[in-house]
């Protein structure tokens, strides 16, 4: 980074409206560029990723995971111990992270002369972004460059009378007022299943509602297999192929309706359907900004139809993870400062974006996938080795799950590949760099990997 500050003595006025993961790094790397940057966030920097979505639902996953290894304790050689969950205290815990990466994240913004303010911001023009602040007092800044990153939230759909008590979306449940009884999940996709998850291992009855065949119904059939198998052995109930359809509440509960006659009764319900972006009072027709749906239509660098506007993170319609979110920040500062032209400028490859779902076992994969490949008719050669196969699984007393690499039989490059066990989330990044470097199979065979280590798995899985 440090060879490209203030290329050319550059400045430029950037206003990035939303201090998420999108706009607080496309902030720093603009102010380290040599641009004047001002971020305007109505709620905490950090964003909905460190406050509401990914670091809260993590929290809560890891302290699952804590009680999940005390109670199996005795199979570690240690005496039983019973253990509870403390609400409070895992109420503080989730508080104290995200106290601690807020200031840190205000801390680096600060250092590079960010200026912030607190407020809800709005287009006006091209060049122009109206600031309510939060003490309600009105300023219009002028911008070069404009980043809009304001990120999304669930989707709500009519049927649902969310109340944030019994019914719930995912932003209410960390942790909720009360520890639910029986916890129904409507949606099995990636947030769906790590909520299960989360509310299985606290010791809540958990049913989750599944309108495909398939829980993760995007994902490799054999992963979601895997994920679907530790469900049922963990007691949790899976209505198939069922979708919900309105929501009843009766005396200490909920009774969830599905089109195709099946009731699901329960003391909560969680609503895990997907999200709507943030773009309403965003002044996107003010501006002329082309939107679909609400999500700004961006190029492949960021950039919307106005040259100098750009959208970053959820709004952009992309992949809604927060390492995307960043990465396509760190573009457009790099874009709207010139840098493309100055030197070689990669653009996201969105198909090679690593992703992980936090469920017990762990899933992670990357690049392409054995389902799409076959179903595209593409050539590939696909290895996989089980991790009982490991002494290291031995070791953790957790030999589930597989990897699994995909890579071109003409010239070994690797394609991508699927991790399923513990630490996959960890493990996926030795085969992201693999596929965004073109690494071969045969550059993992030959990599001296730790022994006793789980990702001794993916060098024998290259082989
Ligand atoms: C339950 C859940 C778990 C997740 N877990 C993961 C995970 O493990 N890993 C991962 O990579 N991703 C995860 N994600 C996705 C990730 O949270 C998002 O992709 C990420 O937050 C997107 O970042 P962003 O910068 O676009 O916006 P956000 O993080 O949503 O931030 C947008 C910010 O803009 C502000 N804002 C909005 N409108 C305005 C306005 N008009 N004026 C001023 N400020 C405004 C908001 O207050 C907010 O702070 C998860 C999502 C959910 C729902």
């Amino acid at each position: 980074m440090s060879q490209h500050s203030k290329p050319g003595g550059i400045s430029k006025r950037f206003v990035i409206i939303g201090g998420g993961p999108g706009g607080t790094t496309c902030a720093t790397y603009a102010a380290r560029l040599g641009a004047t940057v001002t971020l305007i966030e109505r709620d905490l920097v950090g964003g909905a990723a460190h406050l509401l979505d990914c670091i809260p639902s993590k929290a809560m996953i890891a302290t699952g995971g804590a009680m999940a290894m005390m109670k199996d304790a005795s199979e570690m050689g240690l005496a039983k111990v019973d253990v509870l969950l403390d609400v409070d205290a895992l109420r503080s815990r989730i508080q104290d992270i995200e106290d601690r990466l807020e200031s840190s994240v205000t801390e680096l913004l600060r250092s590079q002369g960010v200026r912030l303010v607190h407020g809800h911001g709005r287009l006006l023009s091209p060049n122009q972004v109206e600031v309510t602040t939060v003490e309600g007092q009105i300023e219009v800044l002028d911008a070069d460059i404009i980043v809009l990153s304001t990120g999304s939230r669930p989707r709500i759909p009519d049927w649902a009378p969310v109340d944030g008590h019994r019914i719930l979306t995912t932003r209410d449940a960390y942790p909720p007022p009360e520890l639910p009884e029986h916890l129904i999940v409507v949606g099995s996709g990636v947030t769906g299943v790590e909520f299960v998850h989360m509310f299985n291992s606290f010791g809540s009855k958990v049913t989750l509602i599944v309108s495909r065949q398939q829980v993760l119904p995007e994902k490799d059939p054999e992963v979601a297999a895997v994920l679907e198998r530790s469900f049922l052995d963990r007691g949790v109930r899976l209505f198939m192929g069922a979708r919900a359809e309105s929501i009843e509440s009766i005396e200490h509960g909920v009774k969830v309706h599905c089109d195709d006659g099946r009731v699901a009764q329960g003391s909560h319900v969680l609503l895990a359907i997907g999200s709507v972006p943030n773009s309403d009072n965003l002044g996107l027709e003010a501006a002329g900004v082309v939107s679909d749906g609400g999500y700004v239509v961006v190029d492949h660098n960021c950039r919307s139809n106005i040259a100098t506007i750009y959208a970053a993170g959820d709004l952009s319609g992309k992949l809604p993870l927060s390492s995307v979110a960043s990465t396509q920040g760190r573009k457009i500062a790099e874009h709207a400062m010139g840098l493309h032209a100055a030197g070689p400028h990669r653009h996201i490859d969105y198909d090679k974006a690593a992703s992980a779902i936090f469920t017990d076992p762990e899933i992670a994969d990357v690049g392409v996938a054995e389902a799409d490949a076959f179903a595209e008719g593409r050539k590939i050669r696909v290895t996989k080795v089980p991790f009982s196969v490991s002494a290291k699984a031995l070791i953790n007393n957790d030999s589930r799950g597989f990897v699994k690499i995909v890579s071109d039989p003409a010239t070994g490059v690797v394609m991508g590949g699927s991790i399923v066990g513990r630490h996959a989330a960890e493990l996926i990044s030795v085969l992201a760099l693999a596929v965004s470097a073109n690494l071969t199979v045969q550059d993992l065979v030959e990599s001296l990997f730790v022994h006793p280590a789980l990702a001794e798995v993916l060098g024998e899985a290259a082989e």
